[in-house]
């Protein structure tokens, strides 16, 4: 039940997300949630975030916390372990500086930290804040991380097949490229689990129905929150409505929306790789190439860092049939009745945010966790078909132009088209009143205000 805001001191919460937008995107929405039920919520974010984001309205404040790298962020660090390092030894102070900065007016009961940050449970520990870890990946990728974490798992993984009590068979391939291929980051996302059960809360992005969870709350006092998304975008488009989410961007609503209002229902198909997937030359132009040849109208984003490697006078010879743009409030466009199908790299957002509302997939995984995903999204879900990649790695245009024709049109996109109705409905049930999500929410909410 929503309720009026003007929050009563004792159930102030302040959420740290790690500062990527396919980690901000998630605990902003699970914020704007919270304040919504009553909750006085505190964002903290880097001090080079928060420089680039716009105001927000409503009952929410963001505070900026310094990691040391203020200027510059991530790339500043140049190099992912320096950059988490640095993190943890300045994040670590200036986090607790900003709880007991709180702690004057209005007490942060409960920090609601983002899993890859595990260290924050420390400091929250150390100032007697309940600690709750919220984990921005599906339940099915973070028990196949744990598993490796744990050495239930020995990677690299041999294969062909794997079996992971609670989850389908999975090809070696189905797994994030993490854990089958020897050469990522493992530490960052095993790091997850150093000591996530001492964590009073584990908060997933994700809903009962949807994964495996039952298995998982046998083990562990999970709860699904999911999905993020917005109610209003569940029920249908607002008009006018301009709160896309964490404005990192700064977003062009109009020119997209513009466009897609312009063309008819389910015709146009919408491609995005996400905010930090970045593809080869070659596979760039397959895709191009690919869009053109399916005939079909398309919105694609292209990061600026992407852009050149678009085929020369691509974008002015497909200008009748395609908008090429550097970015886009996703939500707002998968939401729009024109969009037909999303041809997405399987990020865990995009792909919660296409199942939720309702549109079918192109599966287009490029690693990390977007594999499992992708494996989800064709075999399990049912709501979308997955491009074939080639002896070379790349995916070729004649099979993406076959793909977007046959989930547009084709007899297997009528069932994909069942499919994803059908879970559009779960989604939306598990964060109505009284619905699994929310009722998770609620109890939530209950135990802090209890403490
Ligand atoms: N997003 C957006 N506009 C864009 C591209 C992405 O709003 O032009 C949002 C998208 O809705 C999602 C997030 O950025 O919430 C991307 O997260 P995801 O997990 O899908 O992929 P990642 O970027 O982390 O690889």
């Amino acid at each position: 039940m929503e309720k009026e805001e003007g929050a009563c001191c004792s159930t102030h919460v302040l959420l740290l997300p790690f500062p990527a937008q396919g980690h901000m995107n998630p605990l902003f929405q699970f914020s704007k949630r919270l304040a919504s039920k009553g909750l006085k919520v505190t964002l903290a974010t880097t001090t080079f975030i928060a420089k680039t984001m716009k105001s927000h309205p409503g009952s929410l404040i963001v505070d900026p916390i310094s990691n040391g790298f203020d200027e510059g962020g991530i790339a500043e660090a140049g190099d992912m372990n320096i950059y988490l390092e640095r993190f943890e030894a300045v994040g670590s102070r200036t986090l607790a500086e900003l709880i007991e900065k709180q702690s004057h007016g209005c007490p942060v009961k409960c920090l609601i930290y983002d899993s890859h940050i595990p260290w924050a449970l420390d400091v929250a520990k150390k100032l007697g804040t309940v600690g709750a870890s919220f984990f921005t990946q599906s339940c099915a990728v973070d028990l196949i991380y744990y598993n490796a974490s744990r050495g239930l798992l020995s990677t690299p993984v041999q294969g062909p097949t794997v079996t992971i009590p609670g989850l389908p068979l999975l090809e070696v391939n189905d797994l994030p490229s993490f854990v089958y291929c020897a050469l990522g980051p493992y530490a960052t996302f095993f790091r997850q689990f150093s000591d996530f059960e001492k964590a009073d809360w584990l908060l997933f992005n994700s809903f009962n129905k949807l994964e495996v969870v039952k298995w998982m709350s046998k083990k562990w006092r999970i709860k699904t929150i999911g999905p993020t998304v917005p109610s209003m975008y569940l029920d249908k488009r607002m008009e006018g409505n301009t709160d896309y989410g964490i404005d990192i961007f700064h977003l062009d609503a109009d020119a997209c929306v513009k466009w897609l209002d312009t063309n008819e229902t389910s015709s146009v198909v919408y491609v995005s790789f996400g905010t930090a997937t970045i593809l080869g030359e070659e596979q760039m132009e397959e895709v191009a190439w690919g869009l053109k040849r399916s005939n079909s109208y398309f919105l694609w984003v292209v990061r600026e860092s992407e852009e050149k490697k678009l085929p020369s006078k691509f974008v002015e010879e497909t200008s009748e049939k395609g908008m090429v743009v550097t970015c886009c409030p996703q939500l707002e466009v998968l939401a729009h009745q024109a969009v037909g199908c999303f041809m997405t790299h399987c990020g865990w957002n995009s792909t919660l945010e296409a199942l939720s509302l309702g549109v079918p997939m192109v599966a287009m995984p490029q690693g990390t966790d977007q594999t499992t995903n992708g494996k989800f999204v064709v075999d399990v879900w049912e709501v979308g078909l997955r491009v074939r990649v080639d002896e070379k790695g790349i995916v070729r245009r004649e099979d993406i132009e076959l793909c977007i024709k046959e989930v547009m049109e084709g007899e297997k996109g009528k069932v994909i088209k069942r499919n994803v109705k059908k879970w559009k409905e779960m989604a939306k049930e598990a964060v109505d009143e009284g619905g699994g999500s929310d009722k998770n929410i609620e109890e939530f909410i209950a135990g802090l205000v209890c403490e």
